[in-house]
């Protein structure tokens, strides 16, 4: 593709949002170009593989409530769903999203982990990893989108699907062109996201097996939560611990080195649950400085922008229905594309 060749959509952000959204609009006829700034799919529905075991070091499981959401995550194929994980939990302190233990709530995790989900939603899509959207500008065939390689491609309609902070970052080149933009910026800026410290720790063979696929702990300063995540896999060959610190606590070390946050989360996680959990034999850390929509700050729809000569402006993610989280990225990217198929322009 060259700066003047215009796509249909284009769809920045490949985690659930953008997915859903690229999805139906594939379904409807139209050809949705994806692009995402990662090496892999999915966005925070995030899978890591240690020495080929699956770690989910995001989302842990899928939950939900709306009949379609919870029909599509029990359909993906090539995977193995364990339905209502986790079952066995400990612990009475809160929950990512409480909801998520609401008796009409659908609960799921997969053996080969959460990314099946996203992967599953992209199987038929055109995505451009590792490609970084940097800059919009109001073109006169489309929406110009500048990346990071300082290539240009053109979109009639675009949709931003991704964290706030990250969107409202994309917009203020066009608040220029139009009031809307400029005031979707503004609110943007006014939503916060929760971070989370996150270390994945795999033991040596012989380690005892924590009683719980799920700890939230009630009396810890920095632990949200632990996750028993081999307890997910087919045949693991490590026992693997997941651990992630509380949103307050994560901020106040965002900018500590990881060597040392993660010393204190093993610490942490030793005194709560036994000694040996404090020497793994392999651990990785990553950073999410947005984990998590903060709640009550979600936005009841997702937003479409008219901009220039028919041209469309989307914004999707979990901000962008209400409860957060990966329903509320599936929905709104839904939606979205729902609203986009209504309103065709001509
Ligand atoms: C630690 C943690 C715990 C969580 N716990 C839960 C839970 O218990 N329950 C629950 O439902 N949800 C939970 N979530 C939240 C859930 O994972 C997210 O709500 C959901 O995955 C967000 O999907 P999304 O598509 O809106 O955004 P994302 O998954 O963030 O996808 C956006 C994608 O866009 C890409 N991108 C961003 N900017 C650009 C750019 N300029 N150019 C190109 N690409 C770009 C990003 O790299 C990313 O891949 C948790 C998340 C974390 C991190």
């Amino acid at each position: 593709m060259t700066a003047h060749e215009v796509r249909d959509v284009i769809v920045v952000g490949a985690g659930v949002a953008g997915l859903a959204a690229a999805h139906r609009l594939k379904e409807a006829g139209r050809a949705p170009l994806v692009l995402t700034s990662g090496r892999g799919i999915g966005g925070r529905c995030a899978t890591w593989r240690l020495d080929g075991q699956p770690v989910d070091y995001g989302v842990g499981f899928l939950h939900g409530v709306d009949p379609e959401l919870v029909a599509a995550i029990h359909s993906v194929g090539d995977a193995t769903p364990i339905p209502g994980w986790p079952r066995h939990v400990e612990g009475r302190g809160t929950p990512c999203q409480p909801r998520a233990f609401a008796p009409q709530s659908a609960r799921l995790a997969y053996a080969e982990g959460v990314s099946a989900f996203p992967k599953w939603l992209a199987r038929d899509l055109e995505v451009r990893r590792q490609t970084t959207v940097e800059r919009l500008a109001l073109g006169d065939a489309g929406i110009v989108l500048t990346l990071a390689s300082g290539e240009q491609l053109c979109g009639r309609d675009v949709i931003l699907a991704m964290a706030g902070p990250q969107a409202e970052t994309l917009l203020v080149p066009l608040v220029e062109d139009s009031d809307e933009v400029d005031a979707a910026r503004r609110l943007l800026a006014m939503l916060g996201a929760l971070p989370s410290l996150t270390v994945m720790a795999a033991y040596d063979p012989g380690t005892p097996e924590p009683p719980f696929e799920m700890l939230y702990p009630e009396d810890s300063a920095l632990l949200q939560t632990v996750a028993h995540d081999s307890s997910k896999r087919k045949a693991p060959r490590a026992l693997v611990l997941v651990l992630q610190a509380l949103p307050r606590w994560s901020r106040a070390h965002l900018d500590t080195p990881p060597e040392t946050w993660e010393r204190m989360l093993l610490d942490e996680a030793g005194r709560l649950i036994a000694p040996w959990v404090r020497a793994p034999s392999v651990t990785r850390t990553h950073r999410w400085k947005w984990a998590r929509v903060d709640a009550g700050c979600e936005l009841s729809q997702p937003l479409l922008i008219p901009l220039g000569a028919g041209f469309r402006l989307g914004v999707a993610g979990e901000l962008f229905a209400p409860g957060g989280g990966v329903e509320a990225a599936w929905l709104s990217g839904h939606r979205l594309a729902g609203r986009m198929l209504e309103s065709r322009p001509s």
